[in-house]
């Protein structure tokens, strides 16, 4: 028995380095690299081919929620199936897309009134940078036609949402095609140039905010952020204050401001959205990863009853907004976040969420005596854990000595899957994962970084 399910299992492994390319990978360490063939899920565990058990460390990539195969979420997706799968949303709607819209304003900072979908995080931003383009045209300002962003900035993969991300590693090789935005530098505390604590730091991030803003307002269409917690950047935290005080400038410098909530959407921070922590409302918002609980592939871009209406008009005038994909609003998609959606509100998460986040806090303070931990970041349940190989000096590990995949190789062996970001690690575990395997989590990972970094 054992010896058939290895043999399925390498057959699988044969064919997938046969004919599959991954995202994000060197293809040739892949035919060589270990790695499991995930079946099934149950709860907060990926189950592979041979029957092992891992935590979801990383939520499926930063969507899963409420864990995998969750009884209401498997329900609304067959109840929706028994309907329809996918019809077009050009001409015509549905009622989980409509249902949805509803919920989803309802949740929103105030003021987000129009919902506007589509299938992945990085259209959401890209569909984001279009209307903000589009409105200034449309409002008879054709010069506003430029995005300030933020280094490090992570928008996603498509060429407007990598123009306006900023991780030389991933977006360097793409410059020819990108156009050009003013960068400003995040308030990232541990690596702040001129040293200084949280508070030096914020003031001279939100000068250097200002100072584009007021030479440059005038080209600037909007700026882009991920609010509180620059994500795949290697989790850069936002000290309280920032977002709000940005939202302020934004609004003295006439510039739209694009909230990419795509990561820190749906709970993860603590609170619903990362704007929620101080009643920020964005002129556009975007958000993807947790809308179907990590089920499907679904995005949304939000944006105010201002923005909107810069794009009604006679047929004639073509104002409207030119932007939709085949599979707009999938009715499948849309009826499992409507679902996600109320299992927030049934079963408390948010609530049943902050002992769980006081936990990891009082548990990672324990990581400051490893030797290699430089830094510790944590918003909710996004939380980034910095290596360093000298922790006076914070020199960082060379990339050949691939750090961080050798630390996420050694969780896996201990039953964890994680995702490092270059040597950063990084845990963002589906809300609603217990305390018990929250512990487990944490103990795997301090384990992982300890044999690693100290043998
Ligand atoms: C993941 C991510 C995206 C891209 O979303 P995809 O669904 O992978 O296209 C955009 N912005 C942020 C902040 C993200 O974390």
């Amino acid at each position: 028995m054992k010896t058939f399910k290895k043999m399925k299992t390498q057959a699988l492994i044969e064919k997938d380095r046969k004919y599959i390319w991954h995202p994000f990978t060197q293809m040739r360490d892949w035919q060589t690299d270990e790695f499991p063939v995930i079946e099934k899920g149950e709860g907060c565990y990926l189950i592979d081919t041979e029957g092992r058990r891992y935590l979801d460390g990383v939520s499926s990539l930063w969507c899963n929620v409420h864990g995998h195969r969750v009884k209401e979420l498997d329900r609304a997706i067959e109840k929706q199936l028994k309907k329809i799968s996918h019809s077009t949303f050009l001409g015509l709607t549905h009622p989980a897309a409509i249902e949805l819209a509803e919920a989803l304003i309802s949740i929103a900072p105030q003021g987000l009134t129009r919902v506007f979908y589509s299938d992945s995080g990085s259209e959401a931003v890209e569909i984001a940078l279009k209307m903000a383009f589009q409105y200034w045209a449309q409002k008879g300002h054709p010069e506003k036609k430029k995005f300030a962003r933020l280094v490090n900035a992570y928008h996603g993969d498509t060429l407007g949402s990598v123009s306006v991300g900023g991780i030389d590693l991933f977006h360097q090789i793409y410059k020819p095609l990108l156009f050009d935005t003013f960068a400003i530098p995040s308030p990232y505390g541990y690596r702040w140039k001129t040293g200084g604590d949280q508070a030096k730091v914020k003031n001279e991030a939100l000068e250097a905010v200002e100072k584009t803003l007021k030479e440059h307002h005038e080209e600037i269409a909007a700026l882009v952020i991920e609010p509180l917690m620059q994500g795949a950047a290697g989790m850069i935290d936002q000290p309280a204050g920032y977002i709000s005080r940005v939202r302020e400038l934004t609004r003295k410098y006439n510039t739209l401001l694009i909230f990419d909530e795509v990561a820190t959407g749906f709970g993860r921070t603590g609170k619903m959205f990362a704007a929620d922590h101080e009643r920020v409302t964005p002129d556009i918002m975007a958000v993807a990863k947790g809308l179907t609980g990590g089920y499907l592939p679904l995005a949304a871009t939000l944006a105010t009853e201002e923005v909107y209406k810069a794009f009604l008009g006679r047929h004639e005038e073509f104002k409207a907004f030119f932007h939709g994909h085949t599979y707009t609003a999938n009715p499948l998609a849309c009826a499992v976040a409507v679902a996600n959606l109320e299992l927030f509100k049934k079963q408390k998460t948010l609530e049943k969420l902050q002992p769980k986040i006081r936990l990891i806090k009082k548990r990672l303070a324990g990581f400051r005596e490893l030797k290699c931990v430089g830094d510790i970041r944590q918003w909710g349940v996004m939380i980034g854990i910095e290596l360093v190989k000298d922790k006076k000096t914070k020199q960082t590990f060379e990339p050949r000595e691939k750090i961080g995949a050798r630390v996420i190789e050694r969780a896996r062996k201990k039953g964890a899957i994680l995702r490092p970001l270059g040597s950063v690690i990084v845990l963002m575990p589906p809300l609603g994962m217990t305390e018990r395997e929250l512990n487990e989590l944490l103990d795997i990972t301090y384990e992982s970084i300890k044999e690693v970094t100290e043998c």
